[in-house]
């Protein structure tokens, strides 16, 4: 907690905000600014990585696909950051949110000088009450420096600038066992003490990745939490109002637990 605030990381991945087409799916982003500018009204530090701009841009852009070469998937991010973004700031206008765009690369988070920055910009921005949007800087990120996916993005600022926890939205409740989609028999495990060998190998999965929503990166992403004393939640964006659960108290999805409690400044 800072200043008897929590500070939350909330991390949104393509598939929440675009439909199949890759245009945006409108009604999902409507209801997440809602519920997020409702948790932010309650008092908690609202931080938000989101994905969504070279699926958006290539939709924008009329390709068939996410395209695959690096200075395509630039100029498709280029496209895409600007609409989402564009869609951000008029939705949470509508509930008195200030939002801010934050792009960054590893290299940044890498480099004491320009992490310094960051966080003392997200100190600021928190002190305006404003709502930072992160997301990787895809269209100056080339592959040696770039984060690849936004959970572990999302875990590395949550790291950077302290937060209390790290909420990733997924497609799925959470981690099973077993791939739900292939086996019946699938239980949702709600409690994760130790990410050990035998979660690695159900995240990475020898049902294979495909059903349980891309759960290595996450998984990855609350190992990074985890060693700075951050717990990392997965659960599903759908309904989005599982959001509003949690912040009740609810269990809900899977929760990572940290390796350590977190000594901060108060
Ligand atoms: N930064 C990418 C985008 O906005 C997304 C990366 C990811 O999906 O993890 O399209």
């Amino acid at each position: 907690m800072r200043n008897g605030k929590r500070r939350i990381v909330f991390k949104v991945g393509t598939s929440t905000l675009a439909h199949h087409t890759g245009r945006t799916n409108i009604r999902h982003m409507e209801e997440l600014v809602k519920v997020l500018s409702d948790i932010h009204n309650s008092g908690v530090q609202v931080v938000l990585v989101s994905s969504g701009a070279i699926g958006m841009g290539a939709a924008k852009l009329g390709l068939q696909a996410k395209p695959v070469d690096t200075p395509s998937r630039q100029a498709a991010a280029s496209v895409g950051q600007c609409e989402l973004m564009f869609l951000y700031d008029k939705m949470f206008s509508d509930y008195g949110q200030i939002v801010a765009q934050m792009l960054i690369t590893k290299a940044d988070l890498e480099n004491d000088t320009r992490r310094s920055n960051f966080t003392n910009a997200f100190e600021k921005l928190f002190q305006y009450n404003a709502i930072p949007i992160i997301n990787e800087n895809d269209s100056v990120a080339i592959e040696e420096i770039v984060f690849g996916d936004n959970d572990t993005l999302s875990a590395e600022v949550a790291k950077c600038i302290g937060a209390d926890e790290l909420v990733i939205l997924s497609d799925i409740d959470g981690l099973y066992t077993k791939n739900p989609k292939n086996c019946d028999d699938a239980c949702l495990i709600s409690i994760v003490e130790d990410i050990d060998e035998s979660i690695i190998s159900i995240a990475g999965g020898t049902c294979g990745n495909l059903g349980t929503g891309g759960m290595a990166t996450k998984v990855k992403a609350a190992q990074i939490a985890g060693e700075a004393g951050i717990d990392t939640i997965v659960m599903n964006s759908t309904p989005i109002t599982n959001l509003y659960r949690y912040m009740d108290g609810e269990n809900i999805g899977t929760r990572f637990k940290a390796h350590s409690q977190k000594k901060r400044e108060g």
